[in-house]
C-alpha cells in the first residue's frame, strides 16, 4: 500500500466511522476493534486473507441500493446501466484472468456458486434433454405427467466428490448440506499409506458409480490436483467435471498452478470464492465453458435473488488487482511460504498429513503430541495463534474434536511475512503443542476437549509474535 493510498484510506475510514458513530456507536466500535484484533493476531486460518483498501472501499456505497435481477443487458428492473457496467467488468476480468470462456459474477458466496453450478449442470444434462424429448421449449410447456417425471429425475442424480476427512467440502454432497439431499453421493478418499489422491482408485469408483457430476477441489488437502486426469475420468464415465477452487483460486490466478494443475482448461464448470487466496471481497464466481454458459446464466432466478452490485464491483476491483505482476509475486510467495512452514514443522519432528505441502496450506497431525485438534486449536489461541482444527484422513476423533490443525499462508503473506518468518511461526507452534497436555475429565482420564498449556509459554509466544507482527504491519499507515 503506497503512502498516498494509506493517507486517503485513513481519511475515508475516519469520516465513515464518524458517520456510523452518529447512528450506532457500538457498530463503529466493533469495526474499529476488528482492525486492532486483525492487526494483533497471528492469523493462520487457511481460508482467510486481507483485502486491499480499494476492495474494501468499493463495498460500501449506493450500488447496494439497486435491484438488478437478470443478466447484463437483460434485467427485470429499469435503470440498471451502472450495474451492467459493474457486472460486465467483473466478468471480463474473471474471463481474462482465468482464461475462461464464460464467467458469472453474481453468486453471493462459495456455497451459492456451487448451488448455481449444480443446478446449471442439472439443467444442461437432465432438463434440456427432457424438454427435447417432449418436443417443447420450456418447462412451462410440459404437461403435468412429464413435469412429475422430470422432477423425479432431478432427485435421482449422482455426485462423486472428495470425502470430508480427506479434505473435501461440505457442499460436495454431504448430508448436512443441501447438496447431499439433492444428490446420491459417494466420496473418494486418499491413499491410506501416502495420504495422496489415488487417481486409479477415483477412476474405479467412477466406473462403478457413474456419477452425473465428478467434483474436484478441497478445503484441507495440502497438495495440488491433476485436473487433466480428473477430466479423463469424467469423460470415461460421461460425468461433468466440476472443480471447486474456492481455496486455491489465488494460486490459479497467480499462475502458480498451470498446465494440468490449472482447473479452468480441464473442467466444464469451475466455482470459487473470491475472499480466500484470491484476496477479494466475500463472494463467489462461476466459470464455465460456452456449452454450460446459458444454464449458468439462469443462476438468478434459479437459486439467487437480486445480485449484490456493490460486491460485484468489489470483485471487479480485486480481479483487476489479481491481473497484475505483483499478484503473481504474491501467489508464488504464498506457495513458497507454505513450503517453509512445512519444513519448519518436519525439521522439528512434527507429523504433517501427506508429509508436506505444495499449495497454500499445511495440516499438522497433532495426535503425535497426544492432543486432539480441539485442544491444539485452543492452546494455540491462548498463545495468540489463530488456526482451526480439522479432521485428518480416517480421523479417529471425528469431525468435532478432530486430530489436526489446518494452517494457511495467504493472510500473513499479504502482510509481507517471508520464508524465514514462517519457519519461526512453525517453531512457535511446536513450542505450544509440545508444552500442552490434555486436561483430565472428571474421572481422571485424559479428555478430548480441554487443554493445559504449561506456564509461561503463552507469554513467550505472544511476545515473539508481537515482534513479527510489528515488523510486518497490517494496512501500514492506516489510522482510525
Ligand atoms: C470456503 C469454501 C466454500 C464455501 O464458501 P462460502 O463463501 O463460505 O460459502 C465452498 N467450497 C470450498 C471448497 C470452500 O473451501
Amino acid at each position: 500500500m503506497s503512502d498516498t493510498t494509506s493517507q486517503l484510506a485513513s481519511t475515508a475510514y475516519q469520516s465513515a466511522l464518524q458517520v456510523i458513530e452518529g447512528v450506532e456507536p457500538r457498530i463503529a466500535g466493533a469495526i474499529r476493534s476488528e482492525l486492532t484484533d486483525q492487526r494483533e493476531s497471528l492469523k493462520l486460518i487457511a481460508s482467510e486473507n486481507y483485502a486491499s483498501p480499494a476492495v474494501l472501499l468499493t463495498m460500501g456505497n449506493w450500488l447496494s441500493d439497486k435491484y438488478a435481477e437478470g443478466t447484463v443487458g437483460h434485467r427485470f428492473y429499469a435503470g440498471c446501466q451502472n450495474v451492467d457496467t459493474v457486472e460486465s467488468v467483473a466478468a471480463e476480468h474473471a474471463r481474462e484472468l482465468f482464461g475462461a470462456e464464460y464467467a458469472y459474477a453474481q453468486p453471493h458466496s462459495g456455497i451459492d456458486a456451487n448451488l448455481v453450478a449444480f443446478w446449471s449442470i442439472l439443467a444442461h444434462r437432465v432438463e434440456t434433454p427432457a424438454l427435447a424429448e417432449a418436443g417443447v421449449k420450456s418447462m412451462n410447456d410440459l404437461d403435468e405427467d412429464a413435469w412429475e417425471v422430470l422432477r423425479k429425475k432431478f432427485g435421482e442424480q449422482r455426485m462423486l466428490g472428495m470425502s470430508l476427512d480427506a479434505g473435501g467440502h461440505l457442499t460436495h454432497g454431504f448430508r448436512p448440506n443441501i447438496s447431499g439431499k439433492m444428490f446420491h453421493q459417494r466420496s473418494y478418499g486418499t491413499d491410506p499409506e501416502t495420504q495422496l489422491l489415488d487417481y486409479d482408485a477415483v477412476a474405479a469408483q467412477a466406473r462403478e458409480f457413474k456419477p452425473l457430476i465428478l467434483i474436484a477441489g478441497y478445503s484441507a488437502y495440502p497438495r495440488r490436483v491433476n485436473f487433466a486426469k480428473m477430466r479423463e475420468i469424467a469423460d470415461e464415465v460421461g460425468a461433468t467435471l466440476m472443480v471447486d477452487m474456492a481455496h486455491f483460486a489465488g494460486l490459479v490466478a497467480g499462475k502458480v498452478f498451470t498446465g494440468d494443475e490449472d482447473p479452468v482448461p480441464h473442467a466444464h464448470v469451475v466455482t470459487t470464492t473470491t475472499h480466500k487466496s484470491l484476496r477479494g471481497p466475500r463472494g463467489g464466481l462461476v466459470l464455465a465453458t460456452e456449452e454450460y454458459a446459458p444454464s449458468v446464466d439462469r443462476g438468478c432466478p434459479m437459486v439467487l435473488g437480486g445480485p449484490l452490485s456493490h460486491m460485484m464491483a468489489a470483485k471487479a476491483v480485486a480481479l483487476a488487482e489479481a491481473r497484475t505482476p505483483e499478484f503473481q509475486t504474491y501467489a508464488q510467495a504464498v506457495a513458497d511460504n507454505a513450503k517453509a512452514l512445512a519444513e519448519g514443522f518436519t525439521s522439528r519432528g512434527a507429523t504433517l498429513v501427506t508429509g508436506g505441502t505444495d499449495n497454500h496450506l499445511v495440516l499438522v497431525d497433532v495426535s503425535a503430541y497426544g492432543l486432539t485438534g480441539r485442544q491444539a486449536e485452543s492452546a494455540l489461541l491462548e498463545a495468540g495463534v489463530v488456526t482451526n482444527r480439522n479432521s485428518v484422513p480416517n480421523d479417529p476423533n471425528g469431525a468435532w474434536y478432530t486430530s489436526g490443525v489446518r494452517l494457511g499462508t495467504p493472510a500473513l503473506t499479504s502482510r509481507g511475512f517471508a520464508a524465514a518468518d514462517f519457519d519461526r511461526v512453525a517453531e512457535l507452534i511446536v513450542d505450544v503443542l509440545s508444552q500442552t497436555t490434555p486436561a483430565p475429565t472428571k474421572s481422571g482420564a485424559p479428555g478430548k476437549a480441554k487443554h493445559i498449556l504449561a506456564d509461561g509459554v503463552a507469554d513467550r509466544v505472544r511476545a515473539a509474535s508481537a515482534e513479527m507482527l510489528q515488523t510486518h504491519p497490517l494496512y501500514p499507515g492506516l489510522e482510525l
